[in-house]
């Protein structure tokens, strides 16, 4: 399976934005963005005129860089959103949101989606008692996530769940520290999502290069 092996910074300073993908370092002033919040590269400082491709294909990596998916796997789930009822963008963003890897980096079990994505598929999980390793699975109002009784020592996931106020519980979700448990209450509305995501301009960008 193909991966991204390069700089994670990167990817934040070309969005110009915190993606938060590495982690507690996120938070502290060694963050790449608190320090050189300019694009990388020779031509990074430079200013240019985006054009509307170009703001439509921006808005789209951004997304794809903050769920930490490749293009390919990113297009599936936009092709599956586009087949089903609602606004392709919202279901777009609430696909994405139910993606295991995801919910265990939400509820706290891990600190950045690269990691969660490592610990799932390390078999560290239970989805509603069944052991779960694929990432991409996608859970359901109800679900309930429980940490493997040998994987309760992980330091790091002991390490996680100790720190996860800084980043907070998001409301949808029901932490049991504990219990090592977690539970997806609803779907998460479309204003709870709280990073600068501007959805319709990926349905427009994929509208168009679909064609
Ligand atoms: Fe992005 Fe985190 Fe790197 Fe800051 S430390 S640039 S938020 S990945």
């Amino acid at each position: 399976m193909a991966r991204y092996l390069d700089s994670a910074c990167r990817l934040c300073r070309r969005e110009g934005l915190k993606l938060f993908l590495k982690g507690q370092r996120c938070y502290t002033e060694k963050c790449a963005i608190e320090r050189r919040a300019y694009a990388p590269g020779q031509h990074g400082q430079n200013r240019t005129k985006q054009s509307g491709y170009g703001v439509g294909l921006r808005e789209k990596q951004k997304v794809k860089r903050l769920y930490g998916l490749l293009e390919k796997q990113f297009r599936i789930n936009f092709q599956k959103a586009s087949r089903k009822k609602g606004i392709t963008g919202e279901v777009v963003l609430q696909q994405l949101e139910q993606r295991l890897d995801n919910m265990v980096y939400r509820m706290g079990f891990c600190s950045s989606r690269a990691e969660a994505r490592q610990f799932v598929l390390h078999g560290h999980f239970l989805v509603n008692n069944k052991k779960v390793t694929i990432p991409s699975y996608l859970l359901n109002p109800g679900d309930e996530v429980v940490v493997c009784e040998k994987s309760r020592q992980n330091a790091k996931i002991v390490q996680n769940l100790e720190e996860i106020e800084r980043r907070g519980v998001p409301t949808w979700v029901e932490l049991n520290k504990p219990a090592f448990l977690a539970r997806l209450k609803t779907l998460p509305a479309r204003e709870e999502l709280t990073l600068p995501m501007q959805e319709q301009l990926i349905v427009e960008f994929y509208s168009k290069s679909m064609t």
